[in-house]
């Protein structure tokens, strides 16, 4: 069997790599693949191509534009479990998660044609009784477009899909440990009959091609997700040439155990916010504080949840957490949690597996930690990968004060029967998401998604939010001649 290459997509075109390098199996180290190296002349290329297709696409009628979404889930429901098994295999979390990840994402197409049939401005009344006063949406131009690895198929497609639906079009900087999945998406949208130009993709280096893509002039504006530190790096560069740009990044998600929370429907949601995708989310669940009288009795379950998780392959059906993404990234988390076992107490996981065959991949056991200052590296900073802190709170107010410590403002959860408690939270708590007794983690594809302060910068992706980022407005005054 060959092995697939993650070659670049350039006006049409797919354009065989000159130099490449493996792509591995996080779970069992084989080499699955080949992904291109580019830079700056293929990242040119692809503007250019992407400014000339512009006005033909913008042009087109938005039904025009949302025929190839629709027929591009098709090609994407067809295969959603082989879509699911290299995503597995490419970037390590369990098949489980990654066919709901496929299927979301053709779900997301599908919701952002139906934006073709949805209003594009507003009218309102003027005080000229002759005239007619209404806003129009048009598209921004060329959208550079920089993903991350750890959801590889959905969050490509939650830029891509409303970006092509307003009549823009893209050039797409992919993650190098999932390219190949995030390919598949380019893949159904060129059999859907895309035309050449309006969607192009440059597999590469961040700091070489997403770099190279956010001082481009002919880039209107840049969506990224990804880590703070790189977004903040971006936005940096970005405003130079006063580009339109937002950010998705990190999270620290807290969540507040109430005395009258159903304890173990809190237990269950924690340790599926914390440790599902091997925490690899950005909405993940980091820190939790819970009422004084339950400390006891919810960490002793959480610690036994963690401790019999299924840690395993992510191709075996009854692995509960897969490997983390790459070596890099399992050394970078365990020596964060060594240090943090310096400062608190860990009670399981936060050590590599090696034997049998977790030897061959980047495996680690889910970590709990308890008595860690507030002010401890763990508390503050994101750790990305299965790990989470819990710390006794003596009421609201601390509990409150404490989830609002950080500077990530993501998602955050409190587990309550007490509806006064539960709205005060919602008033209170410094997050782009709230759940009320239900994990951090999750995204319905119809709804604004986001974060605020350190987690987000920009209007919100998904749902009719989308429509901000991805057009400007016009004001017209039309009178009669
Ligand atoms: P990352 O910041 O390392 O990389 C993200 C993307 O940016 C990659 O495609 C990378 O190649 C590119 N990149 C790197 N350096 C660049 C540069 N100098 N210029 C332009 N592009 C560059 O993040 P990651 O490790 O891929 O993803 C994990 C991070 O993403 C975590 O912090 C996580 O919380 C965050 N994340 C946030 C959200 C959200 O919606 N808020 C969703 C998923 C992941």
């Amino acid at each position: 069997m060959t092995t697939p290459t993650a070659r670049n997509f350039i006006d049409g075109q797919w354009v065989d790599p000159g130099n490449t390098i493996d792509d591995t199996d996080p779970g069992n180290g084989e080499v699955i693949g080949r992904l291109a190296r580019s830079g700056a002349a293929e990242v040119d290329a692809a503007v250019q191509a992407a400014r000339r297709a512009a006005s033909g696409w913008a042009d087109l009628a938005a039904s025009a534009r949302a025929r190839v979404l629709r027929e591009a889930a098709d090609h994407l429901e067809a295969s959603t479990d082989d879509w699911g098994r290299l995503m597995t295999r490419e970037m390590g979390k369990p098949l489980t998660e990654a066919r709901v990840e496929s299927a979301r994402a053709a779900a997301i197409l599908r919701f952002f044609a139906g934006e073709a049939h949805r209003p594009f401005g507003q009218q309102y009344a003027s005080d000229q009784a002759q005239t007619w006063l209404f806003t129009r949406r048009s598209p921004v131009g060329v959208i550079g477009i920089i993903t991350p690895w750890n959801f590889p198929a959905a969050i490509p497609t939650w830029k891509l899909a409303p970006a092509l639906i307003f009549g823009n079009t893209a050039v797409l900087k992919l993650a190098d440990d999932a390219a190949l999945t995030g390919l598949r998406l380019i893949e159904a949208l060129d059999k859907a009959g895309i035309p050449p130009g309006v969607i192009n993709v440059v597999i590469g280096r961040g700091t070489e091609v997403g770099a190279a893509m956010v001082e481009h002039d002919g880039v209107d504006a840049i969506s990224f997700t990804g880590s703070t530190e790189t977004g903040r790096g971006i936005l940096e560069k970005a405003s130079r040439s006063a580009k339109r740009v937002q950010l998705e990044m990190g999270g620290h998600n807290p969540v507040i155990v109430r005395s009258d929370a159903a304890l173990d429907s809190a237990v269950a949601a924690v340790a599926l916010g914390a440790f599902a995708s091997a925490g690899q989310k950005c909405t993940a669940t980091r820190r939790v504080y819970v009422a004084r009288d339950l400390y006891d009795s919810f960490t002793e379950k959480l610690v036994v949840k963690a401790s019999g998780m299924n840690v395993g392959y992510g191709l075996d059906e009854s692995t509960e957490m897969g490997p983390l993404v790459n070596e890099v990234q399992l050394t970078g988390v365990l020596e964060a949690l060594e240090r943090a076992e310096k400062q608190g107490k860990l009670h399981c996981g936060g050590k590599r597996l090696t034997e049998g065959e977790y030897a061959k991949g980047c495996y680690m056991g889910p970590a709990v930690f308890t008595d860690l200052p507030h002010d401890s590296e763990f508390a503050c900073e994101e750790i990305f990968g299965p790990n989470v802190a819990v710390w006794p709170v003596d009421d609201d107010e601390e509990a409150i004060e404490r989830a609002n410590a950080t500077s990530y403002d993501l998602s955050a959860a409190i587990f309550t029967r007490d509806l006064d408690s539960a709205k005060k939270f919602i008033e209170q708590v410094k997050a782009g998401i709230v759940h009320v007794n239900s994990q951090t983690a999750g995204a319905e594809v119809h709804v604004p998604f986001g974060g605020l302060s350190g987690s987000g910068y920009g209007p919100h992706e998904q749902g009719r939010a989308a429509i901000e980022f991805y057009t400007q407005t016009k004001t017209i005054y039309l009178d009669p001649a």
